[in-house]
């Protein structure tokens, strides 16, 4: 069989729309997809665990990090700094795993730019609606109000970016915006330029036909 190479997966969205279920529900379905965890400044949610959710850093680590070229992307984002760390992504790429970033846009377009931005697959999930937004936010319970608030004040500048993106998902219904999701990556996995061993297959195929059918 064809050997193939690492996708770089990202979903974005604006907060709330549902991207840490779907990366969740995307990893269930197939263990061998890495996420990329992100090394943030914020402050841990309840429930969150370092190395796990994220890599929760001091501002003076972040920025040393950043200026020491480890980070493959990173951004400003509600007050906090974000970033994927550059050499688990590199490792994964290379040893032939798909990773999977939950990141804004700025991140999406950083990592599209960059010497990966051939093997990126990037997908953009929007609400059904603004108050059905609104609603998550509130029912996922992990926000204050002011906090959500000022997440709900920020999706519109997530949203507008909404057409750089590969693929969109309405998340309406979570079973049917799962299963969008996974054909997606089945189908981005058959890319050509994910298959490099597909140029050996061939050959023996040329062989096999210059020799005759029987
Ligand atoms: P969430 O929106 O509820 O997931 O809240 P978070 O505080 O976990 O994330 C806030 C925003 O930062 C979301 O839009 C994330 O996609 C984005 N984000 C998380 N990690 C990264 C990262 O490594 N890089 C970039 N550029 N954005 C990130
Ligand atoms: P994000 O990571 O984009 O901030 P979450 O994955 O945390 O968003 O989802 C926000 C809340 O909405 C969570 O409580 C989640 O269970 C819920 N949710 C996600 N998708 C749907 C959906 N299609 N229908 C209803 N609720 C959803």
């Amino acid at each position: 069989m064809a050997t193939r190479r690492g996708l770089l997966i990202i979903l974005s969205s604006p907060s709330g729309a549902g991207k840490s279920t779907l990366a969740k529900r995307l990893r269930a379905w197939d263990p061998s997809i890495v996420f990329s965890v992100s090394a943030t400044t914020r402050d841990p949610r309840p429930g969150e665990v370092d190395g796990r959710d994220y890599r929760f850093l001091s501002e003076h680590d972040f920025k040393a990090t950043v200026a020491d070229g480890g980070m493959l992307e990173h951004a400003h984002v509600f007050g906090n700094f974000y970033g994927s760390p550059k050499a688990p992504v590199r490792e994964a790429i290379d040893a032939g795993q798909d990773v999977l970033f939950d990141i804004d846009w700025q991140g999406a377009q950083q990592i599209r730019n960059s010497d990966l931005g051939a093997h990126t697959l990037s997908i953009f999930l929007l609400p059904p609606s603004i108050p059905e937004l609104h609603r998550r936010l509130v029912q996922r319970g992990q926000d204050a109000p002011e906090v959500i608030a000022k997440r709900m004040q920020k999706s519109w500048d997530e949203i507008s970016h909404w057409d750089g993106y590969d693929y969109v998902l309405v998340n309406e219904d979570l079973d049917q915006t799962e299963e969008r999701l996974k054909s997606i990556v089945t189908a981005a996995r058959l890319r050509r330029s994910q298959q490099p061993g597909l140029t050996d297959h061939v050959r023996m195929l040329q062989s096999q036909f210059e020799g005759g059918f029987e």
